[in-house]
């Protein structure tokens, strides 16, 4: 270790005495080599092993209902697990940082290929703009900005709109229901993104409603592009 490396570790020693940082799932206190979530909550994720390929669950699940050229999920949502505690946070209690760390586990686990030059720009599931207000953020900008960075896509929020609240429709039939999701969503300015290649993040994929709504709109406004979907958690 370098004089430069103890310095760092001494340093971040007295900041974690001083300030110390907590886990985002159990709430312990974590150690200086920890970031977000403790050793042990981590080792607590189940992964997918899904990679950005057509060969997976996921891709099976949504080709079968709309053309995608790949899919993916980084972990399995298991109920009242770590990755529920994660994305309950994330979602309810402003752990905006959340974002960041799934972006981190995306980097460390997915083959860098199937990132770089396969993407024009990420995409997130928007809010409806009055949900994003009452939340402050959309729980999907850390997430996408850090991937974006990271292999330097385009993220942005100004493409693919959405319109109506779709958050109060326990009344309706499925089938009302569906349109309602699918006429939620439209697309600025298609003009510009004809053959763009979109990569379409989200937290939790459940019934895939949502995330077909999104690239039936995509897809409508823009027949010759292509749409990938990568989600932080997928329930199977
Ligand atoms: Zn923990």
């Amino acid at each position: 270790m370098s004089w430069l490396n103890y310095l760092i570790r001494g340093y971040k020693d007295v900041l974690n005495i001083f300030y110390p940082r907590f886990c985002i799932s159990c709430e312990h206190v974590l150690h200086p080599n920890e970031d977000f979530i403790c050793h042990q909550c981590a080792s607590k994720l189940i992964r997918t092993n899904y990679g950005l390929d057509a060969e997976n669950p996921i891709y099976d699940r949504l080709s079968a209902i709309i053309p995608i050229k790949s899919a993916s999920a980084l972990f399995l949502f298991d109920k009242q697990g770590v990755v529920q505690q994660l994305i309950h946070q994330l979602k309810y209690h402003g752990a905006q940082e959340v974002g960041q760390l799934m972006a981190n586990y995306v980097i460390n686990f997915y083959d860098d290929n199937s990132f770089r030059s396969q993407f024009d720009y990420i995409i997130p599931v928007p809010l409806h703009p009055e949900k994003q207000k009452q939340r402050g953020y959309n729980q999907l900008t850390l997430f996408g900005k850090n991937l974006g960075n990271y292999y330097s896509i385009q993220y942005t929020e100004n493409i693919l709109l959405r319109h109506q609240n779709t958050s109060s429709q326990t009344m309706k039939s499925a089938g009302q229901r569906r349109r309602n999701v699918a006429e939620a969503f439209s697309v600025a300015y298609p003009e510009f993104y004809s053959k763009k290649r979109f990569l379409l993040v989200d937290d939790v994929l459940t019934t895939g409603a949502t995330l077909e709504a999104c690239i039936e709109s995509l897809l409508k406004a823009v027949p010759d592009a292509q749409v990938s979907v990568l989600t932080m958690a997928v329930v199977l």
